[in-house]
């Protein structure tokens, strides 16, 4: 308010900014409402084996449905909590849902939580996720964290020792968007980490670059070096699947070749169906 307000220079204040700028408040105002309500959802995307048939976790991505404007994209609601200084209660109902959801699946897939720069500064965010881990009966090895390059920056020491606590309790840390930021690589064997979530950028003209073939398989033959695992994230097209197959770049794919996220309750019916494709693979063999 006092940053438009304030300057006493309403004669260079066009209508338009202020449509825009009343319109941006009111969209913060239906976001906090939505938060406090705990009227977000969270849908899952799986996580399978390269081969497709079986799901090794399942990615918790956050839904905001405003009642007039319909689904607003996390890539435009995340940054404004970011912002608003409300990002943690969006974390904190993202893994109390997810840490839900998964202890009540049947099959023992893990589930993966992003998490923002901003939570792994928090004091306690190691106590916060482990009393939320408790209280809906999930094992620590079955939950992932995601976290971006991002996160690293402000205070790399301090998310270090946030990162060894959880792993040492025994969950699993996954870098999520790798090799979109600005961070150095250092940090793969600085911090301790798991997982390497490739970015869909790496994979999108995979079939029609040589040079970006080169990129992944660098990355790729990097990560496994680390042992770490990788992920290839937006996987769309079978031509790229088959490329990631025939190269040994991926140990998962999570892209809409697979599956889309799906709400909760698909979800349940896609782990379900997972766990047979491996018993009906496993007899015939026999
Ligand atoms: P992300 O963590 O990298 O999640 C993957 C995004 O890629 C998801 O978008 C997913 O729907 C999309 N995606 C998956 N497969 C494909 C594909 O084959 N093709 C294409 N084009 N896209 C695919 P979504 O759900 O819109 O989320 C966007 C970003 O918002 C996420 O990127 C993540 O950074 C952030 N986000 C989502 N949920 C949360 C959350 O609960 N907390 C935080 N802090 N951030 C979240
Ligand atoms: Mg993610
Ligand atoms: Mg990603
Ligand atoms: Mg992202």
């Amino acid at each position: 308010d006092a940053q438009v307000k304030g300057k006493g220079s309403l004669s260079f204040f066009r209508p338009e900014m202020d449509a825009r700028y009343v319109e941006e408040q009111k969209l913060r105002a239906a976001l906090r409402q939505a938060v406090e309500d705990e009227a977000l959802q969270v849908v899952y995307q799986p996580m399978y084996t390269v081969d497709g048939s079986r799901i090794e976790c399942m990615e918790a991505l956050v839904r905001w449905k405003h009642p007039e404007k319909g689904m607003i994209a996390p890539n435009v609601f995340i940054p404004m909590a970011e912002e608003m200084g409300i990002i943690s209660s969006i974390t904190r109902f993202v893994l109390e849902r997810a840490s839900r959801d998964c202890a009540a699946w049947e099959q023992p897939a893990a589930v993966s939580v992003n998490l923002s720069a901003h939570d792994l500064l928090t004091p306690d965010i190691v106590g916060d996720i482990l009393g939320i881990l408790a209280r809906t009966g999930l094992p620590p090895w079955r939950l992932h964290v995601e976290l971006t390059e991002s996160c690293f920056i402000d205070d790399p020491a301090a998310v270090s020792k946030v990162l060894h606590q959880l792993r040492e309790k025994g969950v699993t840390i996954a870098i999520d968007d790798f090799g979109t930021g600005f961070s150095s690589l250092s940090y793969l064997t600085s911090l301790p980490l798991d997982i390497v979530k490739v970015d869909r950028a790496f994979i999108r003209d995979i079939n029609h670059d040589p040079r970006q073939m080169k990129l992944l398989k660098g990355i790729a033959q990097l990560s496994r070096d680390l042992a770490l695992r990788i992920v290839i994230e937006g996987v769309e097209t079978q031509e790229q699947l088959q490329l990631i197959k025939e190269n040994r770049f991926a140990d998962l794919i999570q892209g809409y070749v697979f599956a889309p996220p799906v709400d909760a309750e698909t979800a349940t019916r896609m782990l379900r169906a997972s766990g047979q494709a491996v018993a009906v693979k496993a007899s015939r063999k026999r």
